[in-house]
């Protein structure tokens, strides 16, 4: 009997990027997709002769697999993924399969916030230094077609915690953790262990002492560390002056030390705004550091940096009124660093899909700079209860155009208009970029520009 087929769910970036490697490889294969393929997709699975359906499960291919490749977004306990799993057939994830087949450092990075931001940049460093790099993870180009087409020495890798549910031989060179605070909670039976424990799997696998942990120093984390026994090297990343090894502040400095190197740099120097991105550049500059960058070649990438749009991205100032998408900020952790970025009286727009929030960690912040507040959701219930009692000026709306209005109207020079909606976009819009790209065309119709 020959080897048993490979099944790929989901027919996305990163599936019909699997589907290329695996075909590349000689595997047997077939790909299902429940929806329809993007047309590009379909013509190259096409051109490459790859079996394939759309629009369907076909229980009879999926279930005889040797082992299946899940996209992601198809979640563990979808009915076809848990009858895989009563027949014991091995499901996987994109970055599992084909980190196989390359024997390039791995860079991986997680956290519940801060993830494309701190990629991107440890990205932006290695490459402008002249690494040879890739970038890929929940971003950019599928990992598989990058193994596939061009064999690079670093990749810089985004991990989601879906991704890391379904890794269990990926070993990371460095892995680097964020901070780990609740979210996607409903994916994990609203146990924030579960969350945690998935969110750990990136230092799994690690064995020598030449890999790497970077990590941030938040409780979840340094009580999961200290339970011992990981054999790489850890070093945290502090937003207070300390002594060891790793990142620290000091007097409005950032200071990184490792790998026999030491690099300051003042924090208004940085391209991004907020102690959040504090923590995002050192933990980039400590794996420059780890891979050899000498400081000019680090504070010349840093100076070179230009964040994704949608995290506290300014869009315009008018009036003397500057109005910032932060549109990303799909929970209460990073609008909680998003308050705190700024000095200004703020508006804040907020709301959309909650995920089960609890808004105890930002309500002194709210109730300290906020002068007015903005519910824009299809049902703004939970946000009027809890917070109309806490600010001066409150309204509900399900329209970006009215919620925009009301923000010019309450405003005078020297305000910040801020939306940072710590929740999820899709009760009024296609996703969060949707939404950042409707706050910004409303803000430019306002103000006429
Ligand atoms: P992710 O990819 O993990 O969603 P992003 O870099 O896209 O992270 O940022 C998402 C949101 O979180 C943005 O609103 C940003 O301002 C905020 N944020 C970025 N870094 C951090 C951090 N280290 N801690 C908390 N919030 C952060």
């Amino acid at each position: 009997m020959g080897q048993k087929k490979l099944v790929i769910l989901g027919g996305g970036e990163s599936g019909v990027g699997t589907a290329l490697l695996a075909k590349a490889k000689g595997l047997d294969l077939f790909l299902s997709d429940g929806g329809s393929l993007q047309p590009k997709y379909r013509q190259l699975l096409e051109q490459q002769g790859i079996p394939f359906e759309e629009g369907q499960h076909s229980e009879d291919q999926i279930l005889g697999a040797g082992e299946v490749v899940k996209s992601p977004g198809i979640p563990d306990n979808a009915p076809l993924v848990s009858k895989l799993y009563q027949k014991g057939i091995p499901v996987v994830s994109e970055i599992e399969f084909a980190s196989r087949y390359t024997s390039a450092k791995l860079i991986a990075i997680t956290g519940s916030n801060g993830k494309t931001t701190t990629t991107l940049l440890t990205y932006h460093l290695l490459r402008s230094a002249g690494l040879s790099v890739g970038l890929a993870g929940n971003i950019g180009e599928s990992f598989a077609k990058q193994v596939m087409d061009q064999p690079y020495e670093y990749y810089v890798l985004e991990l989601s915690s879906f991704q890391l549910d379904n890794m269990y031989r990926f070993r990371a060179n460095i892995a680097v953790l964020l901070n780990i605070t609740p979210d996607h909670l409903d994916r994990y039976g609203y146990n924030f262990q579960s969350y945690v424990d998935a969110k750990f799997r990136i230092v799994q696998n690690q064995t020598s002492e030449d890999d790497f942990i970077y990590y941030a120093g938040s409780e979840p984390i340094r009580a999961e560390l200290a339970k011992g026994a990981l054999p790489a090297r850890q070093w945290p990343i502090h937003l207070e002056d300390h002594p060891s090894q790793g990142g620290c502040l000091r007097n409005d400095t950032l200071k990184v030390t490792s790998h026999g190197q030491v690099f300051e740099q003042s924090l208004a120097e940085l391209p991004l705004p907020g102690t959040h991105n504090a923590i995002n550049a050192m933990a980039a500059i400590l794996v420059a550091q780890s891979v050899g960058l000498t400081p000019d070649q680090i504070r010349d990438g840093l100076r070179s940096f230009q964040n994704a749009p949608h995290r506290l991205e300014t869009i315009a100032t008018f009036e003397g009124v500057r109005y910032v998408n932060d549109s990303k900020a799909t929970n209460v952790d990073s609008v909680f660093y998003a308050l705190g970025s700024f000095d200004q009286p703020l508006i804040l727009i907020a709301g959309g899909v909650d995920k089960g929030n609890d808004y105890q960690q930002i309500a002194e912040l709210v109730r300290t700079k906020v002068k007015g507040f903005i519910a824009l959701g299809k049902d703004n219930t939970k946000l009027t209860r809890y917070f109309a009692p806490l600010v001066p000026q409150f309204f509900a709306t399900d329209s970006i155009h009215e919620a925009v209005e009301k923000a010019r109207s309450w405003s005078q020079a020297g305000d910040v208009v801020l939306l940072s909606p710590a929740c999820a976009s899709f009760d009024l819009f296609r996703n969060y970029e949707d939404r950042g790209e409707q706050f910004k065309t409303a803000v430019h119709r306002l103000i006429g520009t």
